[in-house]
């Protein structure tokens, strides 16, 4: 939670400016933000597609409520923990995307059900579906659920048409359930970096979810709402045309992951990079070398290095040092930069990194104008 005080001391006194923040902080710069949320809004819009993006990503009150404004129907949230906080930040349409098991998740779900507007849920299990049911029984409310369909990565997801036939089946005898159609989100396919390989990959999962979508549809349970998609692969879905919700989050602030890959098919990217970590030289005495105050606490590390945004040559080469440091290698980088001197990163993965703080500095061009919390942070459960 931002305290009036921290606001105060960033706002109004000698820490206005980003360059004089403390360091490592998660620097946001919301004109990108803003131009990204209406990017996928206008793309979604056109294609007459609804916008649902995943919250996961940013776990931010602040964030969810400017996708909704820009014309999103809600949200998609990960954990029962993370749609608790943003319901409670006035954020409605709300799915969660992950099954909910755990009995005191079901509990706290079935609660949540009657009072998060337009809340729904993913089953892929007729035994939960039950749970939840009961759950819900005694609470005398009803809850709309999803099928998570397994688009091939055995995660979570209906593993056949058949099973999702039979899941069908189990929530229209739920009477406190009401079935409200499928989820199908591709994860191995949203990295693919090569533009024609991911849409060749995309259209022979598509064609399996079109398969179960039949079958569904013969045993008389069209799916209303057919929800999916993510950043790597919103376009090859638009052009398909078999989505007609998209969930995908990363495009809010981009990161070096996605930035490897060919998002549009050779020509610009519609969205950039808004977001940073910001971190600072702190020591300087090799000549080809310096060391700065982010490691493993500061920039997840489960997707590559982070890449110099700016502060420092871009080739510099980036190698975590341990918890708190990295060094930032290149020829003489040790006699141009001093210590003390900042550096933006532009991060290897952005939802894990954003995970690790509580709040993001919020920036136009170099002035520190907001600071928002991670709402949702740490709420895995
Ligand atoms: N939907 C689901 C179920 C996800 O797990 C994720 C991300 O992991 C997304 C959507 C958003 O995808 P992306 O961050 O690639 O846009
Ligand atoms: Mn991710």
């Amino acid at each position: 939670m931002t305290t009036d005080r921290e606001l105060h001391d960033h706002l109004i006194g000698r820490q206005g400016s980003r360059a004089d923040l403390n360091t490592p902080v998660l620097v946001l710069d919301v004109d990108a933000l803003d131009r990204n949320i209406s990017a996928m809004a206008v793309l979604a819009a056109n294609h007459g597609v609804a916008l649902r993006p995943h919250a996961k990503t940013h776990k931010s009150v602040d964030i969810a409520l400017r996708q909704k404004a820009a014309g999103a129907v809600g949200v998609c949230c990960a954990k029962i923990g993370e749609a608790e906080v943003l319901a409670e930040g006035g954020v409605t349409g709300i799915l969660i995307t992950s099954p909910v098991a755990a009995p005191a998740a079901i509990d706290r779900l079935a609660a949540l059900a009657g009072t998060a507007d337009g809340l729904m849920a993913v089953v892929d299990h007729p035994g939960v579906a039950e749970r939840i049911n009961a759950a819900l029984a005694a609470t005398e409310r009803k809850l709309d659920v999803i099928i998570d369909i397994d688009p091939g990565i055995a995660r979570t997801g209906v593993a056949s048409a058949e099973a999702a036939v039979a899941l069908a089946k189990a929530i229209s005898a739920s009477p406190n359930l009401q079935y409200r159609g499928v989820q199908y989100y591709c994860g191995s396919q949203q990295h693919i970096e090569n533009y024609a390989e991911r849409r060749s990959a995309i259209i022979e999962r598509t064609a399996y979810l079109q398969r179960v979508i039949a079958a569904l549809d013969e045993a008389g349970f069209a799916p209303a709402i057919v929800t999916g998609s993510g950043t790597g692969t919103h376009r090859i879905d638009l052009e398909l045309g078999v989505f007609n919700e998209l969930q995908a989050g990363s495009y809010v602030f981009m990161d070096k992951q996605y930035l490897d890959c060919d998002i549009a098919d050779g020509s610009e990217p519609p969205f950039e990079v808004s977001l940073a970590v910001d971190s600072r030289v702190v020591s300087a005495n090799h000549s080809g070398l310096v060391t700065i105050d982010a490691g493993y606490k500061s920039l997840s590390t489960d997707g590559g290095v982070a890449v110099v945004q700016r502060g420092a040559p871009e080739t510099a080469f980036f190698a975590f040092m341990g918890d708190e440091h990295a060094a930032l290698i290149a020829p003489e980088i040790g006699t141009q930069l001093q210590p003390g001197d900042p550096v933006s990163l532009t991060v290897p993965h952005c939802d894990p990194t954003v995970n690790l703080y509580d709040h993001y500095h919020v920036v136009t061009g170099d002035t520190l104008v907001d600071i928002w919390p991670v709402s949702a942070r740490g709420r895995a459960r």
